[in-house]
């Protein structure tokens, strides 16, 4: 499989260190809110890279941490008048339901936090210290990055062009603008935890370096994260990982290209944020995981609501195709293959052919969707009931097989708003007819595929639990 790794600006062949396990880190959410629909680009794209590998018959350690102790966390927990503590629960708990929605594979996921790795990141910086590569002024503890020779090499800056472009503060306690905070002095009223260099509390960058060793290993195959993560946080963990252990951090830096809204970049100022939970209400989270999935991960991708209009439309299109699939499948004769069976085996085959290789070029989910809608196109118009039940199988298995790589389709008895009005209006037949029986089942039905009714003055309503 070729990956554009970042640190060499080059499509590469990608091999892991261990030939059965591939270890992934991503950097994950900063948890003082709901997570927006940037923020899920990569936590969807990398779980389906995770999900090819395991396709390929790897097994994947994959880490995505929880940032829970920091200045917006700190700030959030102000603003609400709760402890950093609760605001980290709480927006756990949050984006776990978004994960989940968006079909991330959140049973093989680990989510080790800041706050409960202090001490191994107290011995870490220790342990730069002691070589050299940090120091103490005031109970702060920063990186000398004076120290190194090839700091910038991810994001291709040079130091002297960092430092001149620096803001220099007044009574900087650093030798050098660019040298970033490892540990940070207790402010007033701030969580801390004591240090050899006093109470404090842990930087940024610090974090997912000390994690992403101590349960993975000095060098990683895969580090991942959005494009914005590049520098300086990328940048920095290479600097603290490499220097403390001699060895290369991760073989591979992959990141994805940013999502604007409406065509314009996501930002504070512009108040265009969308959070998935707000999504969540309108679309089914499948609909955002097919979109962010629909573009190259690396190329910028506009997002707009009239545009997850048009995905949805899209999706429905599979989703059909698969219940016309099971549909011939339940009707479907089985008899011994005859050579156009075979022929058509041979046909149905050709897609996952085309799947893979799209997969195997730098995770090309947009060409590898294009299949699927291919192999769906051609299932509409070549099988039927009539046609042996072998192939229909084949065909029906290979379409969930490659869909389970991209996490779609695998909403169980999906049904769609038409059919649910359908059903509803049924129900309301069989209540005025007095057939009682019928509307109860009608609603167990329902409730058994997920929708609950309401019965209401303005007459019945549902939704999806
Ligand atoms: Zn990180």
């Amino acid at each position: 499989m070729k990956l554009y790794n970042t640190l060499t600006g080059k499509k590469e062949e990608f091999k892991p260190i261990n030939d059965k396990k591939v270890t992934m880190y991503v950097c994950g959410p900063t948890v003082y809110n709901y997570i927006h629909v940037g923020n899920a680009r990569p936590f969807v794209v990398f779980d389906v890279l995770r999900r090819y590998f395991k396709f390929k018959g790897y097994e994947v350690d994959y880490l995505l941490n929880f940032t829970d102790i920091d200045d917006k966390m700190i700030e959030r927990a102000n603003e609400e008048g709760k402890t950093v503590k609760e605001v980290a629960d709480k927006y756990i708990k949050e984006y776990l339901e978004d994960a989940n929605n968006l079909m991330l594979k959140e049973d093989e996921t680990k989510h080790p936090k800041a706050t409960e790795h202090i001490k191994d990141i107290i011995d870490f910086i220790k342990e730069l210290e002691n070589k050299g590569y940090a120091y103490s002024v005031n109970g702060n503890v920063y990186f000398d990055i004076g120290k190194l020779n090839n700091y910038g090499k991810l994001s291709n800056k040079k130091t002297e062009e960092l430092i001149s472009g620096a803001r220099i503060k007044v009574n900087d306690e650093k030798k050098s603008p660019i040298d970033f905070t490892l540990w940070k002095k207790e402010k007033q009223g701030e969580p801390s935890w004591d240090s050899p260099w006093g109470k404090g509390r842990p930087g940024w960058h610090i974090e997912c370096s000390v994690m992403a060793r101590k349960y993975l290993g000095d060098t990683i195959d895969i580090h991942a994260g959005g494009h914005d993560l590049e520098f300086p946080h990328h940048e920095n963990e290479i600097a603290q990982s490499e220097s403390l252990t001699g060895k290369t951090f991760a073989n591979f830096w992959l990141h994805n290209a940013m999502l604007n809204i409406d065509n314009k970049k996501m930002s504070k100022s512009e108040q265009n944020f969308f959070t998935v939970r707000d999504i969540s209400k309108e679309f089914d989270l499948e609909v955002v995981r097919y979109f962010l999935l629909s573009s190259h991960y690396r190329n910028p991708v506009n997002f707009s609501k009239e545009i997850l209009m048009q995905t949805k439309s899209g999706l429905d299109r599979l989703y059909n195709g698969k219940k016309n699939l099971e549909h011939i499948l339940g009707n479907a004769k089985d008899r011994e293959l005859t050579d156009e069976d075979k022929n058509m085996i041979e046909n149905i085959n050709q897609f996952k052919e085309k799947f893979i290789k799209s997969m195997e070029d730098d995770l090309n989910t947009a060409d590898a969707i294009s299949s699927i809608f291919e192999l769906i196109k051609y299932t509409n118009t070549n099988l039927s009931d009539e046609t042996n039940k072998k192939v229909i199988d084949k065909a029906y298995s290979q379409l969930m097989e490659l869909s389970e790589v991209l996490g779609i389709l695998q909403r169980k008895e999906e049904l769609l708003d038409d059919e649910i009005s359908e059903l509803i209006e049924k129900r309301i037949k069989a209540r005025k007819n007095k057939n009682y029986q019928l509307a109860d089942e009608i609603r167990d039905d329902l409730k058994e595929k997920g929708i609950v009714l309401e019965d209401t003055p303005q007459g019945t309503k549902w939704k999806r639990i």
